[in-house]
């Protein structure tokens, strides 16, 4: 008899001692047991001859529900390094590591896959005969060269080829496990790539150098210089070499066009993993990925749990992305984690951006990382220039000035495309009375509502929550009810009606809701379909947009007075990353920015100087007043029906560190947003000039905070690396 030492998903912070008898149980094996009246499915963790608690009231396991731990030694020790660095439950963090599918106890032997194979009929058939079914023929001729092909067959040749060749009996579908031999290398074939640049010459070759050891790299190239075709060839090394690759991308950025330049370049199966699969396709993948049978692994933010083989190669494309920091349950971000991983398996990092984060930059200029640079545009292409566009005293047209719109229509009289930024969705931003002023508000958020005029509905981009456009006002009963501002909704309508002659297009997370709906956009867009193209955030993300010349952003000014000290950041990413999306092909394009501050000197910095100038001063800044990366934060929030409760319980906590070392307290203080859903928000802020000091200090004492009487009655939680304070 033995005690095992579980990582159950309660939410406490320690590990649960079960009774066990029988082989020894390794670290990462999936137990079912007994706890309280609910059965769970938790994680061995270790195994022990001892307990602190009474033997002889501890329960047995139940059951052992895997021959082979589902984690390998490096993943066990990635999440205790999680559970001790984020100060989360180590229970938690195993079950955030792994897949939905096995959380809830199926099994993690790998599932047979779908081949297809020619029939008796099919072996003898003529080509000739598909002659006017082009991708039948296609698939046929490579089943007759090849034997069996993996389920991929339907998305390289289309379901409608498939379905086709069946109805004629010419090929079958079997279902086999792929056998340990059939691994992705047998299938590599490296389509013709363009010659490397110089400076794309000298990254490959940093990095090439650097294989099979852990190094980390930042990849620091303007829009479109070509950062995709050096993991290209980075990668080819790596899979040359019999290993595997786990490419991360933003959330919004992972689509078959993506996930196409990989497959065709390698000719391999690419495992994706992104939030649109269900359980049993992302446990496919995982497994998959597990066994070895995946050269190439891409997936948006918790992909980096997904184990490997044998890895080669750790990329994490748009590295300054806000979507790798979860933001709730455990607050990891997928770029430190992606640096501890790769430290862990000993091999290569390679973290991409035209937009660095500071963090990074300044891991790349205090040499920590190594820093490699593309100053120029692949192939012939020409970066956009940069103009701000005054709107002092200008009398604006759902949103756009009269000298913008004829600058759009001297491009869309050449055939181009146009691009216009607006960072509110829905009609317009508030509903107000033209007699008396009053303002539809979200009662429970405190905030105005959105007037979505296409639904007929106000609705509260904070809670959700939404109503019936009201004819009259609530405080005057009049019916001069004008919407302020300007939306997309709203901007798509003045639009079409200016430019009746073009077709647009709108890209926002409500048109964009739905399976594939922006895959069809996008490359509706790409095929011309739509000459102007409206949206949110969305059109930032790394999407190629080869025929737009000119990007027009209408309103940033309100990120220009932000209390948040990475607004600045943010926003000068958003604006390069927008202007990247112009004059990507042979074009040369321009990027306006709409400003009633045209010599604010972030902007004029920006637009004259360029990212990395920006950057470099941004960093001088947070050295001056000491602010991350020059210092180390950690933020407690806590949320309540009553403001005092929440001020309460984050004063307490304020106590708590009043005499830690070298930590600093700041607070409590309302959330940027104070009420949300009918919550009050109240933050604390620590800080330290040390990482170590602040970890030191939260660790002696959360445990203590969760014995505070107010901790029951307030929602609260710690972020270490905050990066929202909202
Ligand atoms: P980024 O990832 O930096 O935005 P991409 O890798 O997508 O840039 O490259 C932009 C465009 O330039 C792509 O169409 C790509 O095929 C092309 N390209 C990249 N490198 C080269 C090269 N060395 N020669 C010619 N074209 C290139
Ligand atoms: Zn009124
Ligand atoms: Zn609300």
């Amino acid at each position: 008899m033995v005690i095992i030492r579980v990582a159950l998903s309660i939410p406490k912070r320690q590990l649960f001692d079960y009774l066990y008898e029988g082989p020894a149980l390794a670290p990462g094996v999936r137990v079912a047991v007994s706890f309280g009246p609910r059965k769970l499915i938790g994680v061995v963790w270790e195994t022990s001859d001892k307990s602190e608690w009474d033997v002889s009231k501890l329960k047995s396991i139940e059951a052992v529900l895997d021959d082979e731990p589902i984690f390998n030694p490096t993943l066990l020790k990635l999440c205790g390094w999680l559970a001790q660095y984020y100060k989360h439950p180590i229970g938690d963090v195993v079950q955030t590591a792994m897949p939905v599918a096995l959380r809830k106890g199926e099994s993690s032997q790998a599932k047979p896959i779908e081949y297809w194979t020619l029939s008796n009929v099919g072996q003898s058939t003529d080509l000739s005969s598909l002659s006017r079914a082009p991708k039948q023929r296609a698939l046929l001729t490579l089943l007759q060269e090849k034997d069996l092909l993996k389920s991929k067959a339907k998305s390289d040749f289309g379901a409608a080829a498939v379905k086709g060749l069946t109805e004629k009996e010419l090929i079958t579908s079997i279902e086999k496990r792929p056998s340990k031999e059939s691994t992705w290398q047998q299938d590599l074939l490296i389509q013709d790539k363009p010659i490397a640049n110089v400076e794309q010459a000298i990254a490959i070759s940093c990095i090439e150098a650097k294989l099979n050891q852990y190094s980390c790299f930042l990849l620091d190239g303007i829009t479109g210089s070509g950062k995709t075709e050096v993991y290209l060839q980075a990668i080819e090394q790596v899979l040359n070499q019999g290993k595997q690759v786990l490419i991360l991308v933003p959330e919004i950025g992972l689509t078959p066009q993506t996930v196409h330049r990989f497959k065709y370049r390698f000719g391999i199966d690419v495992g994706i993993l992104h939030s649109g699969l269900n359980n049993n396709e992302r446990l496919q993948v995982w497994q998959q990925s597990a066994s070895g049978q995946l050269g190439i692994i891409i997936g948006t933010r918790s992909a980096i749990f997904t184990p490997m083989l044998k890895p080669g190669l750790l990329i994490v494309d748009e590295e300054h992305d806000a979507s790798y920091k979860q933001q709730d349950g455990l607050r990891y971000h997928a770029r430190d984690l992606a640096v501890m991983r790769a430290h862990e398996e000993n091999i290569p990092l390679v973290l991409g951006s035209a937009t660095p984060a500071l963090e990074t930059l300044n891991n790349a200029l205090n040499g920590k990382y190594q820093h490699l640079k593309l100053h120029e545009r692949a192939g012939n292409a020409s970066l956009a220039t940069q103009h701000v566009f005054d709107i002092r005293q200008q009398q604006l047209k759902f949103g756009v000035a009269q000298g913008m719109l004829d600058r759009m229509s001297q491009h869309l009289q050449q055939g181009s495309q146009v691009m216009l930024f607006i960072n509110r969705r829905g009609y317009a931003p508030a509903l107000m009375c033209h007699q008396c002023g009053f303002v539809e508000h979200c009662k429970r958020c405190d905030n105005p509502y959105t007037v979505h005029k296409q639904l007929f509905k106000l609705q509260c981009h904070h809670c959700g929550s939404a109503k019936t456009i009201p004819k009259n006002c609530q405080q005057c009963q009049s019916n001069e009810l004008t919407s302020m501002g300007v939306g997309t909704e709203q901007l798509e309508q003045g639009l079409a009606s200016h430019f009746p002659q073009y077709s647009s297009i709108r890209i926002d997370s409500d048109s964009a809701r739905g399976k594939n709906k922006l895959d069809k956009m996008l490359s509706s867009i790409n095929n011309n379909e739509h000459q102007i193209l409206i949206g949110t955030q969305i059109l930032s993300k790394g999407h190629h947009f080869p025929n737009v010349t000119l990007v027009l952003i209408l309103d940033l000014d309100g990120a220009l007075f932000s209390a948040d000290y990475r607004a600045a950041e943010h926003l000068a990413q958003l604006i390069t990353q927008l202007a990247g999306r112009a004059g990507r092909a042979e074009k040369p394009g321009e990027m306006w920015l709409q400003t009633h501050d045209p010599g604010h000197p972030l902007l004029q910095d920006l637009i004259n100087n360029g990212y990395a100038h920006f950057a470099q001063y941004a960093l001088l800044e947070r050295q001056h007043a000491n602010l991350p990366p020059y210092s180390f934060q950690a933020l407690f929030k806590a949320q309540a029906l009553s403001a005092r409760d929440a001020f309460d319980f984050l004063q307490q906590i304020g106590q708590l560190f009043s005499t830690a070392d070298n930590v600093y307290c700041l607070g409590p203080i309302p959330a940027l947003m104070e009420k949300r859903q009918g919550q009050y928000r109240m933050q604390l802020l620590l800080q330290s000039p040390q990482r170590s000091a602040l970890q030191k200090a939260i660790g002696q004492q959360i445990n203590k905070i969760e014995t505070l009487n107010l901790a029951n009655k307030v929602r609260w939680s710690l972020d270490i690396d905050p990066q929202d304070f909202s």
